[in-house]
């Protein structure tokens, strides 16, 4: 039976990430010290004898005496009301955890895949984002802790790649939302969708007219399953999204027509740094992993709708 370690195993994208990888009949390792994770998300894992869960800050110093064969490094805050709330945090799991978790696929030959981020890209210069393109990060600004925490992973990955021929890849995941994002974590999808399940004002910053594509979270899984198991992908970077492109104030509507809410939109500052555009180009991921989405923006959503109306209108919204 093979074994994957994955890092940030409570998380929205880690959790759902155990759930398949012990599917395909992996054994899962799962790592996660609750900062932004939920435990409510591994709840039922835990009952699985193919998964293991340690309460850990990958920060530490890390080791597991079984071998494995995949490392995934997906612990960090992701959002920017998170990354901002715990800034050192942040830092520190996309350095030092980066470090360890690169460490110990070193020490087991095991494959790592990282979980970086378009945000690499900063405020894109070009449109859409390919691969190739090397950003326009602002390195002290108040998004810097994950953009350029992220590059500095991203630069280590390719080190432990060039130096001691690690098989690693590098996955730039795009927006993504589905089951399991927290009611309350600031990001757009979980604002707009409470705000309106809930009918309060819709808020949107700035005008607005900033753009986001959303991929669905199983999709973003399925491209991650294949960038881990493919072979022969060494020291290669994918973009994962959807290129699906739309513009923050006509999200609002989407999200107001799937929702039959009547809300109100207000408007609000725009974030520091704030990227203006953003949308993949998954050309490389097409091509070489046959990957694309397949979940229309509207099944996704209905599907996320659902599920916020199950979890979090009762009261409890972590
Ligand atoms: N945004 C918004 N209202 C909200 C939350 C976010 O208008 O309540 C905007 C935000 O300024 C950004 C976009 O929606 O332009 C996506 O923000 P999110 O925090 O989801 O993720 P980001 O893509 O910025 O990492």
């Amino acid at each position: 039976m093979k074994r994957a370690l994955i890092t940030g195993a409570a998380g929205f994208i880690g959790s759902h990430l155990c759930e398949r990888f012990i599917q395909e009949g992996y054994f899962v390792f799962g790592l996660d010290n609750f900062l932004t994770g939920n435990p409510a998300n591994i709840a039922l894992l835990l009952e699985n004898p193919n998964f293991h869960f340690m309460e850990y800050n990958v920060t530490n110093y890390l080791f597991v005496s079984q071998e494995l064969d995949l490392i995934l490094h997906f612990a960090c805050p992701a959002s920017p009301v998170d990354y901002l709330k715990y800034p050192i945090q942040t830092m520190k799991v996309d350095s030092l955890g980066t470090l360890h978790a690169l460490g110990l696929a070193k020490l087991k030959r095991a494959r790592f895949i990282l979980a970086s981020t378009s945000e690499v890209y900063g405020d894109p210069g070009i449109h859409p984002q390919p691969e190739s393109y090397w950003g326009n990060v602002n390195p002290i600004g108040v998004r810097s802790v994950y953009d350029e925490a992220k590059r500095f992973s991203e630069a280590l990955t390719m080190a432990y790649f060039r130096e001691h021929h690690l098989d690693t890849r590098i996955a730039r995941i795009f927006n993504t939302y589905g089951p399991r994002m927290r009611a309350k974590d600031g990001r757009v999808v979980p604002n707009f969708i409470m705000q309106a399940l809930k009918g309060e004002p819709l808020t949107i910053y700035g005008d607005g007219s900033q753009t986001r594509s959303f991929c669905f979270i199983h999709d973003l899984v399925e491209g991650i399953f294949r960038l881990s198991t493919h072979e022969e992908l060494n020291g290669q970077i994918f973009n994962l999204g959807n290129p699906d492109e739309h513009e923050i104030r006509d999200f609002a509507h989407i999200i107001l027509n799937l929702t039959h809410s009547s809300s109100s939109i207000s408007f609000h500052p725009l974030p520091p740094d704030d990227p203006k555009r953003r949308k993949p180009d998954i050309t490389l991921a097409k091509t070489i992993l046959g990957w694309e989405p397949k979940i229309s923006l509207p099944d996704g959503l209905l599907q996320t709708i659902g599920w916020f109306q199950s979890k979090n209108m009762g009261g409890s919204t972590s």
